[in-house]
């Protein structure tokens, strides 16, 4: 009965799949009139606006019909990406541009409480810089690096993360940004939370790889995750725990301690944080990820031997993740990336792969860079706010006050 709802109108526009009146009424089989009224609920919550199409469309001469399209200007996300020792927050727009953007030190061992007020913080001095007031704003998706339990958002026993563990990170950070901003509503505020580097997945296959069904991402910072998304959805496995590979164990390293508390799991060895102990342990005094980062960038021959190594042991896990989801792209992120450590990671995929699974295969490094975490946020939340059933509810509730 609610199969062709305003939201559902609202998801063709945004799909492309019906962008005019007419193409609305072929497409859902309703009538001028009750697609008109369902237009007008968007209209009058200033989502959708209607403009001149293009001549072409009206190859006859006769009046082109109006275009219609999703507002991305008509509300902002406000989003963080949490890393180890520093975090990123941005102001975005709904289809995702940044207005206003901010990075700084923040340690996340310091705990939930200490790192959601500093981001609040932030964000109330970033809506400040462009000018907006809280109610401009939808919501806010967090990226972390952990695993996340989609339904409560709460992180389950994250190794990065002490301190973090179950902790209720949506209602925290509703109360420290409504602490930190004075209008009402803040405390309502929608707030999502989710992995890192199934963000990182989300955004990079969407602006960079659009028509691919099955693509892989690999980030290896601090520690090592991994991202997939299927059919353009975020492949979650049945409580986030999906592409924690980090902690898969190897045989031949019984002696590497990892954060979890096993022994020879692959970030022990393989990680940013492993190979700055390496690095150091070599005499080239490093302190993380971004420290081995830095050295890579300078060609440092310790940090590059190091990082090929690394490229082989992550290879020789990942020619099982391919094998098993024969993905069309694997794409490497984080401080690691760079010739050396695709060089290795090249090297023992190919070498224990099956050729069929790897024929198709493209290895390629991360296109958004720094901002990957940023834009899979924003999307995150855009898409489940105007996803058909959330937004109906939304303009009931829009239309109730
Ligand atoms: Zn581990």
């Amino acid at each position: 009965m609610n199969q062709a709802s305003a939201g559902h109108l609202l998801r063709l526009i945004r799909s492309g799949q019906a962008t005019t009146r007419g193409e609305l009424q072929r497409v859902t089989g309703l009538s001028r009139s009750t697609v008109g009224h369902r237009l007008d609920q968007l209209f009058r919550a200033g989502w959708l606006r209607e403009t001149a199409g293009d001549p072409v469309d009206a190859p006859t001469g006769g009046r082109p019909s109006l275009r219609l399209e999703f507002d991305a200007s008509h509300a902002v996300v406000l989003c963080a990406d949490l890393e180890t020792r520093h975090a990123r927050v941005a102001v975005l727009d709904l289809g995702g541009t940044t207005l206003a953007e901010h990075s700084g030190a923040l340690l996340i061992n310091q705990g939930p409480d200490e790192v959601l007020d500093r981001l609040a913080q932030w964000f109330a001095l970033l809506l400040e810089k462009t000018g907006l007031g809280t109610d401009a704003v939808c919501g806010i998706g967090l990226s972390v690096p952990g695993p996340v339990d989609r339904a409560s958002g709460r992180v389950l026993q994250p190794p990065l993360m002490p301190g973090w563990d179950r902790y209720p990170v949506p209602e925290r950070m509703r109360q420290a940004f409504a602490a930190h901003v004075s209008e009402s509503g803040a405390d309502r505020m929608p707030v999502l939370v989710e992995n890192d580097a199934n963000l990182m997945a989300y955004a990079e296959q969407r602006r960079g790889f659009p028509d691919c069904a099955a693509f892989l991402l690999i980030k290896v910072s601090t520690g090592i995750g991994a991202g997939v998304v299927v059919d353009g959805e975020m492949y979650r496995g049945i409580d986030g725990a999906a592409g924690d590979i980090g902690h898969i164990r190897l045989s031949d390293h019984p002696y590497a301690l990892c954060r979890c508390g096993s022994y020879g799991c692959l970030a022990a060895v393989a990680s940013g944080r492993a190979l700055a102990e390496q690095l150091t342990a070599a005499g080239v005094p490093t302190a993380s990820g971004s420290g081995v980062r830095d050295q890579l960038a300078i060609g440092q021959p310790d940090a590059v031997r190091l990082a090929r190594e690394a490229g082989r042991l992550v290879g020789g896990v990942l020619a099982t993740v391919v094998t098993l989801l024969n993905p069309g792209v694997l794409m490497i992120a984080g401080d690691l990336t760079g010739p050396p450590f695709l060089t290795g990671v090249r090297e023992l995929l190919y070498q224990r792969a099956m050729p069929r699974t790897t024929a198709y295969l493209q290895v390629v490094t991360s296109r958004l860079g720094d901002r990957a975490g940023l834009a899979g946020a924003a999307a995150m939340v855009v898409e489940s706010l105007y996803a058909p059933e959330h937004a109906d509810r939304r303009l009931a509730d829009t239309a109730a006050s």
